[in-house]
């Protein structure tokens, strides 16, 4: 049993300070301070740190060096390794647009790492996160989309088998054609739905948002507003995410993407438990290089990071973040996001949208003990995944 004293426990609607958490490889319970600890109890003394739940991020492609995508044996676990150093203990796999055989193969490797497991000291692979390839080339960002492609029930299936049924969620563009077909498919394998890259009006979104599409990728990234189509207005993506109650949205956490006073907006009106914070974090996450690939390594663009981002070699779009989710938290409370609503934002929140809050996103006893120690200014000191403290 480890036990860590002298914290203060974030839970997703208060902070208690005087608790102390005791777990095991799940969350044995919440003890008071003055309670006599277990027998061969491991002690941590949290130095009136803060003691969190992991960080679930829905929606990231690579870091340390590595894409998701990429073939080289270790690649997938490297990522793995380079995000539970920084918080993350569990996450969705996330693709991107890249040539038909690129995407294929890297599917079918993911879903063979899910089978296989994560190693000891790198996050869990929640599923894979198909961003693309059906997407809206005037909202491409920067997927490299080449050809407008179209959902068909043929490649669905085949997408399907080559994970081995490990796809869990998918972002698409609604305003395509085939996209009845497509959130028909969905929807009956229970994969969460999302309006990505998308050009979409309101009403699209919203008439879609009753077929499934529930959720809205990086908002504010390759997303509509207001506009005109023609002589007529039309609402855009944002005012359908805001006039929706029952649809999710999640932000880019890093600093970089979405301005602070949107990002207040955005808690606001969506309040935390419909935002998710993530990194979209690409290959360069968690390394000092100023030039990277965006993609799997030999098929992908090459980009620069600079300022923190990374850019399209024109400047002409940001193309990633390289961001971790420690980064992501001490950004929401930087631009003055409440303690218990950022930490809900980057936990609880993302892990009810990937359908896994039954065993993670917070302290409650019977989940997986992801555990992360900061101390008072939000450093992270120390990650335990399912219990188990990294690097030992
Ligand atoms: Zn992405």
């Amino acid at each position: 049993m480890n036990a860590i004293v002298n914290g203060v426990l974030v839970t997703p609607d208060r902070t208690l300070p005087d608790k102390v958490l005791l777990f095991d490889g799940r969350i044995e319970r919440i003890a008071d301070k003055n309670e006599q600890l277990p027998q061969d109890c491991r002690v941590y003394d949290a130095a009136g740190g803060y003691v969190l739940p992991g960080f679930v991020d829905i929606h990231v492609h690579g870091g340390g060096g590595y894409d998701f995508l990429d073939a080289e044996p270790g690649a997938i676990d490297a990522v793995l390794r380079l995000h539970a150093r920084h918080g993350t203990t569990s996450l969705l796999a996330t693709t991107l647009t890249c040539p038909d055989e690129v995407l294929y193969a890297g599917i079918e490797r993911l879903g063979r790492a899910i089978e296989d497991g994560a190693p000891s000291d790198g996050c869990e692979i929640l599923g894979v996160h198909l961003e693309g390839p059906y997407f809206a080339a005037a909202a491409k960002g920067a997927q490299a989309i080449r050809e407008q492609k179209i959902p068909t029930q043929a490649e669905l299936d085949k997408l399907d088998a080559l994970s081995r049924g490990h796809i869990v969620r998918f972002d698409a563009a609604p305003e395509l054609p085939n996209m009845d077909l497509f959130a028909a498919w969905t929807k009956k394998r229970g994969i969460l739905t999302s309006v990505g890259h998308s050009a979409a009006n309101a009403e699209t979104v919203l008439s879609y948002y009753e077929k499934g599409f529930t959720h809205i990728t990086h908002l504010y990234c390759s997303t509509t507003t207001e506009h005109k189509e023609g002589q007529t207005v039309h609402g855009g993506i944002v005012e359908a995410a805001y006039l929706e109650d029952g649809i999710t949205v999640e932000l880019i956490g890093d600093g970089k993407h979405v301005p602070r006073e949107t990002m207040l907006l955005c808690f606001k009106i969506k309040g935390a438990e419909k935002t998710a914070l993530v990194t979209d974090a690409m290959r360069a996450a968690g390394t000092n290089v100023t030039g990277s690939i965006l993609g799997e390594k030999h098929s992908g663009t090459p980009v620069i990071v600079e300022d923190g981002v990374a850019k399209l070699c024109d400047r002409s779009s940001f193309a990633g973040s390289v961001a971790t989710m420690d980064v992501c938290l001490r950004t929401a409370l930087r631009y003055g996001v409440p303690l218990t609503d950022a930490v809900r934002s980057c936990t609880l929140t993302p892990a009810e949208i990937a359908g896994v809050a039954d065993r993670k996103g917070s302290l409650d006893p019977g989940k997986d003990a992801d555990v992360l120690l900061f101390d008072r200014d939000f450093t992270l000191k120390t990650v335990f995944l399912k219990g188990k403290e990294i690097g030992e």
